[in-house]
């Protein structure tokens, strides 16, 4: 008979940190959570001295019954999250290229996985995997396809954990089965990603080949011309990897207001500050934009869902974005709109569409994958 599985360790590991959460899966329930910080830069030296940190952290535990790990690439290898073994490690290394700063450290938590609790199965869960279902023609860029098929340049989307988990709860929220529900999703945080989900299956995401592209983001400029980005490394002398950092690192709202967090740029809009209110009105027009687009694309929504830190929690932020969504038929409710951190619905009785907040939660999605997929074998 197989063995039930009942503690799941869900790990994310970074490049210079481990975060982890434990879960008791027979009650859905969180039983500890914790950070592992600054590996191989002061703290310890490499993952697995960190991952043996968590286990002194957790007391020894003797029965996790199966190991989750945070993927940020899957490429077009992995349309779903995979059991690990020799193989899949082995065709996990080939996607190293597509997520140089990350994938070596998420792969490196699962080997240290490996060493340390042995015997126990590790489950690899990717951020691209849930924008498999894209079609071509929102997947492909309109460059020779060679470079396709060289290289795998084409569009894959991010934060698909997070997509796939509030798809789930809004169609159990909205009493649709999950084959039948059309949504427009919106993940907005630090990173921050669109996604058109049609009968339950995405169709289209706003970030790229890379989580450069779509919406402005903390500190990432999202959609841009890649025109500019040429004029500026000739002009500034940048070399590619210089050009990566500004892009990623050093735009979005940080380059728009010195600050990448939305609090203070709400606090100083507040104060008549003109960057800041720019910034959040480039930040809400950009997705407005995308809903709209995304809305046609599935054929109409039977909701718009957001999540993620802003989303979440910045009423003023989404005050911002269903302001311009009057074409669609939607409206605010203000008052309901005076929410934090839970799901709740925003807009009017009467809108066409309603607008409903699910607050994410990526940790429990990758457990309970984990337990899907070992459940499947
Ligand atoms: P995340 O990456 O999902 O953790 O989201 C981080 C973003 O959420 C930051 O820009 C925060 O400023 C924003 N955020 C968190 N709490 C609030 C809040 N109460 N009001 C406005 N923004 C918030």
């Amino acid at each position: 008979m197989k063995k039930e599985i009942r503690k799941v360790l869900v790990i994310n590991s970074g490049s210079s940190s481990l975060k982890y959460q434990l879960f008791d899966m027979t009650k859905g329930e969180r039983l500890a959570k914790g950070l592992v910080e600054r590996i191989g830069c002061g703290g310890p030296k490499d993952h697995t001295e960190a991952l043996k940190q968590v286990v002194a952290d957790l007391g020894n535990p003797k029965d996790i019954d199966a190991i989750g790990h945070r993927v940020l690439h899957g490429a077009e290898v992995f349309k779903d999250s995979v059991k690990m073994n020799v193989a899949n490690m082995a065709k996990c290394k080939k996607l190293v290229k597509f997520g140089p700063l990350h994938m070596p450290a998420n792969l490196g938590g699962i080997e240290a996985c490996e060493k340390i609790f042995k015997g126990v199965p590790n489950v690899a869960v990717f951020d691209t995997a849930f924008h498999q279902t894209m079609p071509d023609c929102a997947a492909m860029y309109a460059i020779d396809p060679k470079y396709y098929k060289k290289m795998g340049i084409r569009k894959y989307g991010f934060h698909g954990t997070s997509h796939k988990f509030i798809t789930q709860e809004a169609a159990k929220f909205l009493k649709k089965p999950l084959a039948k529900v059309n949504l427009v999703t919106c993940h907005l945080g630090n990173g921050s990603s669109l996604a058109a989900v049609k009968n339950g299956q995405c169709v289209d995401t706003s970030m790229g080949l890379t989580p450069l592209a779509g919406m402005v983001m903390g500190t990432r400029c999202g959609d841009i011309d890649a025109a500019a980005v040429l004029s500026i490394m000739e002009a500034e002398k940048l070399t590619p990897a210089e050009a990566d950092t500004l892009l990623n690192k050093k735009s979005g709202l940080l380059a728009l207001t010195g600050s990448s967090d939305c609090r203070d740029i709400c606090a100083k809009a507040d104060k008549g500050d003109k960057a800041a209110e720019l910034a959040l009105e480039m930040l809400a027009y950009r997705v407005a934009f995308y809903i709209g687009g995304y809305n046609t694309v599935i054929g109409g929504a039977d909701a718009i869902v957001m999540t993620g830190g802003i989303g979440e929690n910045s009423k003023e932020v989404r005050e911002r974005i269903v302001r311009r969504l009057g074409a669609l038929g939607i409206k605010l409710d203000k008052k309901a709109n005076n929410v934090r951190g839970q799901t709740a619905v925003i807009s009017t009785k009467d809108s066409k569409i309603p607008v409903v907040i699910i607050p994410t939660n990526e940790e429990l999605a990758i457990a309970q994958d984990t337990v899907r997929v070992l459940g499947k074998m």
